[in-house]
């Protein structure tokens, strides 16, 4: 995958900008939610709490009342003189209602219960029972077998703790559901000189008033739900008891929750005193929370606007630093194109950092273009001087090759003439005339060899000599030398020796001008040096270069003059007696030849020790097929002259 395409800095800016606004303003919308929901929560905890606590007061006070009533039944004597009769009959004697102390025990009791009844108390039971739990009494409205299994059980309870010392106080027992109606016990003991003799129990429906809820909300002023439950959760009722089913689940780590198939509600529950009943208010918490998301939603808008502001703000920043920048960058780039004449313009004439770079710039740009035209000046006058110097040179090459081609046509003449005039043509001629006739062919000779070798100098200058550059091998080269100088040198009393040679070695070079290199320095060897001197000829190679070492027991030269001598016209010895002896050119158009194969030629020499001239050439390198095949080739021979 390939990388993005950069962005302008500008926009880069604005997106860094914007993305670190957004992240602290979300991070700080989060932290908003949480917090407004909490306190939310706590708030409605505040106002739901107390009204439980307060109904469940509420809720106590009645019970108390209740009470009340219960212990003034159970104080009267006539229903412990009933309890104490029944407690003398059988069971089946007292089962039979209608029996005659039965129905006077009867008839006492309601007389005594009488005056506390009220009209609502005869719609639900009332009942006496003797301390084991035997009806002795029925008032009112037949009860519901689940009504006779909650007293049951409750006198059963009550039974079990006789041994207990007596105690008066009223027992509430949990909610029952019989038919679609709710109901409790309120059971209180009779007792009788310490000792308990049976219970007075009374059978009433859980109610209240219709519009319970509304009012509740009314006062609370949350969408509250009434519960009453009972402690062990087997019956939920919703006020004004109705039936209800229990929470789901219950959760209780901050503060109490319900959750219920239509959400998660705050609850608070408070038990009421003395009976087995709990108050449970709930609150949605989706109400709870409306409020909070509201509030943050208008948070989150406000968010959105400031993130777009900061952005285009942003935005705006970056392009004021960054289009000073990508004007630079464009003037440079235009300058660097060849455009010298770009400047900044009014960036530069800014007064903050960016104004100073780009006069900077335009100060720069402004003396780059002043070298420039100095330089374009400078190259037309070097290319006006440089013409100028061919033109020069054309003009000398020209004046040479003419002059030479007129001097040549007299000089041949002036030979031929002399040479007749020897031979006695034109009549005898005394031995002095032969002696200057003589004189008059070597100068004649002299002169022609100096016209031709100028006219060699001047072509070599003139960059016309060619080079047929070829693998040439040194040991052809140097034996080839020997038949064309050591007859000379012998007759000059001078020994010429050649050292030895590898057949390998070769260098890399025109055959023909290296000979003529090597014979113009021997030349030189021979002529500076005199009877029973020595002129030796040695090579040497590297992987890179050979060399060729000329080396004589001659005069030799001065350091001074070790450059000045392969300058054209120069001699050691200019006596006018000894013109045959050279011109001054051989060492100037050997160095040229050398450098022209791509080469050099030096000197190493001291006065009265002779001289060693040096020709460096570059090796021929051969492809390593091509040296087997030598050797090959080599060894066969070998074998055969063998
Ligand atoms: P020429 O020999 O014609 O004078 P060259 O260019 O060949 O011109 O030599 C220039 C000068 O260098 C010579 O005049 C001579 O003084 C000096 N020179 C050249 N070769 C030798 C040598 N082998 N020993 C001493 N001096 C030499």
């Amino acid at each position: 995958m390939g990388r993005w395409p950069a962005l302008p800095l500008e926009r880069r800016l604005a997106l860094l900008m914007s993305g670190v606004l957004v992240a602290i303003l979300a991070t700080s919308l989060v932290l908003t939610y949480g917090t407004l929901t909490r306190a939310a929560e706590q708030a409605t905890r505040q106002r739901i709490a107390p009204a439980a606590r307060q109904i469940a007061a509420s809720a106590e006070s009645s019970t108390a009342q209740r009470e009340q009533v219960m212990r003034q039944w159970s104080a009267d004597p006539a229903l412990r003189r009933a309890l104490r009769t029944a407690s003398t009959f059988s069971d089946s004697a007292l089962a039979e209602g209608s029996h005659l102390p039965h129905g006077a025990i009867a008839a006492s009791a309601l007389r005594a219960l009488g005056p506390y009844l009220t009209p609502s108390d005869t719609q639900t039971q009332l009942r006496l029972h003797d301390r084991l739990g035997r009806l002795v009494l029925a008032v009112g409205a037949a009860s519901e077998p689940e009504s006779e299994r909650a007293l049951a059980h409750e006198l059963d309870r009550l039974g079990a703790a006789d041994n207990a010392p007596a105690s008066d106080s009223v027992a509430f027992t949990s909610m029952h559901q019989a038919r679609d109606q709710f109901f409790f016990w309120a059971i209180a003991p009779v007792v009788g000189a310490g000792a308990p003799l049976g219970y007075i129990a009374q059978l009433r429906r859980v109610g209240g008033p219709p519009n319970v809820q509304t009012q509740l909300q009314d006062l609370i002023g949350e969408r509250v739900t009434m519960y009453l439950h009972n402690q062990d959760g087997t019956v939920w009722t919703v006020a004004p008891a109705i039936r209800a089913v229990a929470p789901d689940r219950r959760e209780g780590r901050r503060g109490l929750f319900h959750h219920r198939e239509n959400g998660r509600m705050i609850a608070e529950a408070s038990a009421v005193a003395g009976t087995p009943w709990v108050i449970v208010l709930e609150t949605p918490v989706s109400a709870v929370h409306a409020g909070p998301q509201r509030t943050v939603l208008r948070l989150s808008l406000l968010s959105l606007i400031l993130v777009a502001a900061g952005a285009l703000l942003s935005w705006a920043i970056g392009r004021r630093i960054t289009q000073p920048l990508a004007s630079l960058t464009a003037a440079a780039e235009a300058i660097a194109g060849g455009d010298y004449e770009r400047r900044m313009g009014h960036a530069a004439r800014r007064r903050d950092e960016v104004g100073r770079l780009s006069a900077m710039f335009d100060q720069m740009a402004g003396e780059v273009e002043a070298t420039r035209r100095a330089l374009e000046h400078q190259v037309v006058e070097s290319d006006r001087a440089r013409e100028q110097a061919e033109r020069a040179n054309r003009a000398k090459g020209d004046f040479l090759a003419v002059m030479s081609h007129e001097l040549r046509t007299p000089l041949n003449a002036i030979g031929g003439y002399a040479q007749l005039l020897s031979l006695g043509v034109y009549g005898p001629v005394t031995s002095a005339q032969q002696d200057a006739l003589a004189r008059l062919g070597r100068s004649q000779a002299h002169l022609l060899r100096l016209i031709d070798e100028v006219l060699n100098l001047a072509r070599i200058d003139a960059g016309e000599a060619s080079y047929r550059m070829d693998r040439v091998p040194l040991v052809e080269v140097l034996e080839g030398l020997e038949p064309l100088v050591a007859p000379q040198m012998h007759a000059r009393g001078i020994r010429f020796e050649l050292g030895e040679v590898e057949d390998s070695i070769a260098a890399h070079a025109d055959a023909e001008k290296l000979q003529q290199v090597l014979l113009n320095l021997l030349a030189n060897a021979s002529k500076y040096t005199g009877d029973g001197g020595i002129v030796r000829v040695t090579c040497a190679a590297d992987e890179r270069h050979v060399w060729i070492h000329v080396a004589d027991s001659g005069i030799g030269i001065p350091r001074e003059r070790h450059d000045s001598i392969f300058e054209p016209f120069v001699q050691g010895d200019r006596s006018l007696n000894r013109p045959h002896e050279g011109v001054g050119l051989g060492l100037a158009i050997s160095r040229e030849l050398a450098r022209g194969m791509g080469g050099d030629l030096s000197v190493q020499s001291e006065p009265g020790r002779g001289s060693v001239f040096t020709v460096r050439l570059d090796r021929y390198v051969e492809r390593a097929s091509v040296a087997e095949e030598r050797v090959v080739a080599s060894e066969g021979a070998a074998q055969t002259s063998g």
